[in-house]
């Protein structure tokens, strides 16, 4: 029903267990003795994350936090506002900060600075996608899942008007769904 809307798939669902699974492994093996506070960038980060921290053999606490930059449109307003604040004290933690996709960068270099203002013992960063070509901040993942082309994308996550979170895989829409 939903993949008729779909004109490409560019990450398969196994791709991305494949992916999720040694980013896991990665994780673990980083963070061994510690408790990290996992941070969810919602709401696109959360498939990712729920499959995520399932792969992560460790003592973790997770927490989320809702921002916005883009609102319904498909570019960046470069504005990043705080829609919903973390429940917890982040001052001596160790942060992991998992969000859908790196685009401008603007959005995780506002969350990696106020971070760091409310004195996190570390903060890295791990995204699903990166889109390297819409950097307009010198930001950079600790972790990544995939590189996409300079592409809207959906799925895992990644909405199109708040729809298509719930695919299995990312791909590209149709041009019509667009108009
Ligand atoms: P940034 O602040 O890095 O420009 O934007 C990051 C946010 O923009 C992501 O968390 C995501 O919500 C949204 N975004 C950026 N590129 C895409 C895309 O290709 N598809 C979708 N659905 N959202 C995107
Ligand atoms: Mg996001
Ligand atoms: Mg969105």
């Amino acid at each position: 029903m939903l993949e008729k809307d779909i004109e490409r798939v560019l990450i398969s669902e196994e791709e991305i267990h494949t992916r999720v699974k040694e980013i896991g492994a990665a994780l673990t093996k980083d963070y061994e003795g510690k408790t990290p506070l996992v941070v969810g960038v919602l709401t696109g980060a959360v498939p990712f994350l729920a499959d995520l921290v399932r792969q992560m053999d460790l003592f973790v606490e997770m927490d989320f936090m809702d921002v916005s930059s883009y609102g319904d449109a498909l570019v960046s307003s470069g504005e990043v506002k705080i829609i919903k604040d973390l429940d917890t004290n982040v001052a001596g933690r160790d942060l992991i900060i998992v969000e859908d996709i790196i685009d401008s960068g603007r959005t995780l270099n506002y969350l990696v600075e106020l971070f760091k203002y409310r004195q996190a013992n570390s903060v890295k960063i791990v995204t699903l996608l990166d889109k390297p070509e819409g950097r307009v901040v010198d930001l950079h993942a600790d972790y990544y899942g995939f590189h996409v082309p300079n592409e809207f994308v959906v799925g895992f996550g990644l909405d199109y008007k708040q729809m298509y979170r719930n695919l299995p895989f990312v791909g590209v829409l149709k041009p019509e769904i667009y108009q």
